[in-house]
């Protein structure tokens, strides 16, 4: 049986979300003012993972640290924001990596063998001046290890003895928090519509508005009012163009193409011509298909283009540049590429001035 503290620190075990759930707790329940410091903590939760993308640890109260990660989930759920849900299960799973470190090995065992299935054994080599205490099956490394980018993940620059790889403590933290990211993610990424009561809106609502005022810091800058195709990633722009050439696209280029122009502000109407126009498609089908795209239809989720690891393994990465090497997201290249061509424009606009007051 799980301890409340262990449960406050890992709430996303499976024994943890058992605790919580025996207590049968209602949102009306939660509106209660013996409450309110949960509910504050769930606030914090999230607003920490909106302004720094990690949230810190609280033990200072067990069972409000514990209550308080279903509400927090409940919260961004309602938020229905894809790039929020991102945002705050790569915060919590970052919370945990930190946790994980002041952990034995045992623990660290047993939560990847019983929770995550990780086929994993415990060992103590030194080699090459590191020390590693355990070997996974290379299966359950590559499911974890398969979108980072440094070098020493690669297979082909890890130690492996009979298909297990030789992992660090700190190596298997690391894999373990792709693994809470994406318990989390599951938890909030449903977007249940609940009509909450008012105690609880006003929390979703002034962290709706915590995330309006961030959400250009965090995605890299302001887009334009208008489409800047000259900036767009080479991955969109070769499904642009398949879809102009009378392409069929598949599922994968047509969402990431759509969701990329609607973020990068082209009129819905526009967008449903550039398909209707080129294609066979029924308009009124398309124009559903778009608006839902665009949160104004069904869930009323928002969707956000794939990321750059998700296009790749779909195959709509396409013939990556320079640039493409310095992110992860077709949309942080696009506002980096327009921030690029606005310096240039106001260097040139600048240039002549000072020409001028030189002759
Ligand atoms: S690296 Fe990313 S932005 Fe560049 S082409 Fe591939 S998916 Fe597109």
């Amino acid at each position: 049986m799980i301890s409340e503290r262990e449960a406050a620190k890992y709430p996303f075990l499976k024994e943890a979300v058992a605790l919580v759930e025996v207590l049968n707790l209602t949102l009306d329940d939660l509106s209660d003012p013996s409450h309110e410091k949960v509910l504050d903590r769930a606030e914090r939760r999230v607003s920490q993972a909106i302004l720094n993308g990690k949230t810190e640890t609280d033990l200072g109260d067990s069972i409000t640290e514990l209550l308080s990660f279903p509400v927090a989930n409940m919260f961004v759920n309602v938020m229905a924001e894809d790039f929020l849900d991102r945002r705050y299960a790569l915060s919590e799973a970052v919370r945990t990596n930190a946790l994980l470190e002041d952990e034995s090995e045992d623990r660290i065992a047993k939560m990847a063998r019983n929770e995550f299935d990780w086929n994993l054994r415990l060992v103590r080599e030194r080699l090459d001046g590191k020390l590693y205490r355990f070997e996974l099956r290379f299966g359950d490394y590559l499911r974890n290890a398969a979108s980072f980018r440094e070098p020493k993940w690669k297979l082909v620059n890890r130690l492996m003895r009979e298909g297990y790889v030789l992992l660090t403590k700190p190596e298997a933290a690391r894999l373990l928090q792709e693994e809470v990211q994406r318990r989390v993610y599951g938890f909030v990424s449903k977007h249940t519509r609940l009509n909450l009561p008012e105690p609880l809106r006003n929390k979703v609502d002034s962290l709706g508005k915590l995330l309006d005022e961030n959400r250009s810091r965090l995605t890299g800058g302001d887009m334009p009012a208008e489409v800047r195709m000259d900036a767009i990633p080479p991955c969109i722009q070769h499904a642009f163009e398949g879809l102009m050439a009378g392409k069929r696209l598949s599922h994968m280029e047509r969402f990431a193409l759509t969701s990329f122009l609607i973020h990068a502000g082209m009129e819905i109407d526009d967008i449903v011509m550039l398909f209707v126009s080129v294609t066979d498609f029924d308009e009124s089908f398309t124009r559903y298909q778009i608006e839902h795209i665009a949160g104004l239809r069904g869930s009323r989720t928002r969707y956000t283009p794939p990321t750059c690891a998700t296009l790749r393994t779909h195959g709509v990465c396409y013939n990556p540049d320079g640039r493409c090497q310095r992110v992860k997201h077709p949309l942080s290249y696009y506002r980096f590429k327009v921030r690029d061509f606005q310096q240039d424009e106001e260097d040139k606009q600048v240039e002549p001035s000072n020409t001028n007051t030189e002759h």
